[in-house]
């Protein structure tokens, strides 16, 4: 009965996820990798969710996979730096790199995160630019630090994303000195749990004209229960 009570809760637990990414319009590649669903049963969901006049489009083939969009210009970065905060603030991010990011950091737990983490960015953003889809791959990407990586400024705390093959150093969008690379550490789990967005709505914090989330705000943060 206990056995039964928990795999029903687990299922449960997928096709809330499940239905939060389809309300983001994710694709279904995404949706199976992070509630592990089988295509039918995300077909069924669409199915019955489409039909009842959700306006969700459906979004079919590869996600993206590009890390120059996140790079190609100020505004973007902004974009990045904020998003990049939230996911860190929230625990999306890993305490240490994941060198097979993709296929490790999906998951129905952590999946929950991402989607707080983005309808957090989508509410704190004046103009947001970032779909789900690249939200999707901009936590792979920082995850796994090959493409992307996460730079904190020793001036002011602020967070920015960079691409670690440029040839130039990163600048803060905060204050303009250098962001030096910032190395995952791990760390206690913060003694204040997070704040829950569904819950409280205004625990949410401002994000600053830098789009950084704030001072205190980084992978430093991270909850150590939601590790690698
Ligand atoms: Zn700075």
């Amino acid at each position: 009965m206990r056995l039964t009570d928990d795999r029903y809760s687990r299922d449960r637990l997928r096709l809330d996820l499940a239905l939060r990414l389809i309300q983001h319009e994710a694709r279904t590649q995404t949706i199976r990798r992070w509630t592990g669903l089988t295509d039918d049963r995300i077909r069924k969901l669409y199915r019955s969710y489409v039909s009842a006049g959700a306006g969700v489009r459906r979004h079919r083939g590869k996600s993206p996979r590009q890390a120059e969009f996140f790079m190609r210009s100020r505004p973007m970065q902004r974009d990045t730096s904020a998003l990049a905060s939230i996911l860190s603030m929230f625990g999306v991010l890993p305490q240490a790199p994941m060198a097979d990011a993709a296929r490790i950091l999906p998951g129905v737990a952590r999946g929950e995160l991402l989607c707080d983490a983005f309808e957090t960015y989508q509410r704190v953003t004046p103009r947001p630019q970032i779909t789900f889809e690249h939200a999707v791959y901009l936590a792979t990407a920082l995850a796994s630090g090959a493409e992307l990586q996460v730079h904190r400024c020793r001036h002011c705390e602020g967070l920015g994303v960079a691409d670690p093959i440029a040839l130039r150093t990163p600048e803060c969008l905060a204050c303009g000195r250098p962001l030096r690379l910032t190395a995952y550490r791990a760390a206690p789990a913060p003694a204040v749990p997070l704040p829950s967005l569904r819950a409280n709505p205004a625990a949410v914090p401002r994000v600053g004209r830098t789009g950084a989330a704030g001072p205190k705000v980084g992978a430093d943060r991270i909850p150590s229960s939601l590790g690698p």
